[in-house]
């Protein structure tokens, strides 16, 4: 498949000088057309940073410091993110790639009615379109992701939660974007809610034919409902396979870990039973492999280098990649 989105090489600091930390490190992950690329791993790994540093929306002190990301619009030259003046940002954010941020299924504003906040946006991207397509527009998207007609004009506590996760489905999708990027839609705990949300996308995707980078800390939606799933810990990933492969055969201990730790759909979630010990501090990042000061197979390499990466040379498959030293596991030069 063709390439959407290429990121290359990425960090991303907090700070400046001896003060900063390392967030993001060395991420490379393509995501192709047409394809849900899920992003999982415990809190603190860097996936909200990873998201809004490659559609350069990163708060300060949030600062870019290395990579690139190229963007292949259909039938056009690619071109860099990171190299657009932030006119041209401001229209790819939206019309080419659009993000949900965390939590953001609460985020609709309470005061305008939602057909109006649809309304809004296609205004301030489209001003060339007449009034009356601007409404058929926001009507049509808003029956696509199956709000009626009636409810249209309602405000945002008009609504019940799913239809109001529905609206911003539909929010992100007017302009019809190459790329939607969700960052925990809902809350952490609302597993129910993001199945749903994950669910609709890629019944939209169908239709629609974009791609969706979706991050969350269930990796069991993502192994149901996406094609590929990438693992961040500590700021980098560390596995990238196909859903059904990392599944049946994840080939990091910390994928393994967290494929252990399956919450349960129902009653009360468990601690990630699979992993003791708790994640790294951006503060004190372990030598090597950040890992292993968790990893039940750590042995004397892992504290001293740091794994890239890479294909690993026991498995002849361009879809696997693994960073970690174990044999067999270790990438072809
Ligand atoms: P979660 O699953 O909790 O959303 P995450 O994987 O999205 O976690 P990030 O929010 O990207 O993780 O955070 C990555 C690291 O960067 C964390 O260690 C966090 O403490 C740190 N960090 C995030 N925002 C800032 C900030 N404004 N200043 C300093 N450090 C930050
Ligand atoms: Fe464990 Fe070592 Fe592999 Fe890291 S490199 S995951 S510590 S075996
Ligand atoms: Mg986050």
């Amino acid at each position: 498949k063709a390439p959407i989105l290429e990121i290359k090489d990425f960090n991303v600091d907090y700070g400046l000088g001896e003060q900063s930390v390392q967030a993001v490190r060395d991420v490379t992950l393509t995501l192709h057309r047409g394809e849900v690329l899920g992003l999982a791993g415990e809190s603190g790994s860097g996936k909200s940073t990873l998201a809004y540093g490659i559609t350069r929306l990163l708060p300060p002190p949030g600062v870019i410091s290395g990579g690139s990301v190229i963007y292949h619009p259909p039938g056009e030259d690619p071109y860099d993110v990171m190299a657009l003046s932030n006119a041209e940002l401001r229209k790819f954010r939206w019309a080419e790639t659009s993000i949900v941020f965390q939590g953001a299924m609460n985020s609709l504003n309470p005061v305008h009615k939602v057909s109006t906040q649809m309304l809004d946006v296609i205004r301030a991207h489209e001003p060339q379109l007449s009034a009356e397509a601007r409404l058929a527009r926001a009507h049509e998207m808003l029956k696509l992701v199956g709000i009626s007609s009636d409810r249209m004009d309602a405000y945002p506590h008009q609504l019940s939660g799913g239809m109001r996760q529905r609206v911003m489905i539909g929010m992100a999708l007017v302009l019809e974007p190459q790329v939607v990027i969700m960052d925990e839609p809902t809350t952490a705990l609302d597993v129910v809610m993001q199945r749903q949300i994950l669910a609709q996308l890629v019944e939209l995707r169908e239709r629609l034919d974009f791609s969706v980078l979706f991050i969350t800390h269930d990796l069991s939606l993502l192994v149901e409902f996406s094609d590929r799933i990438a693992i961040m810990y500590g700021g980098r990933i560390v596995e990238e396979a196909k859903s059904a492969d990392l599944y049946k055969d994840s080939l990091h201990p910390y994928s393994e870990g967290l494929l252990k730790s399956f919450p349960a759909l129902r009653g009360p979630r468990k601690e990630l039973a699979g992993i003791p010990g708790s994640p790294p501090d951006l503060r004190g990042m372990p030598s090597g492999c950040a890992f292993h000061p968790r990893c039940p197979h750590a042995f004397d390499r892992c504290s001293t280098e740091i794994p890239v990466l890479g294909v690993p040379e026991a498995r002849n498959d361009p879809n696997r990649q693994v960073a970690c030293w174990l044999p067999g596991r270790v990438p072809v030069a």
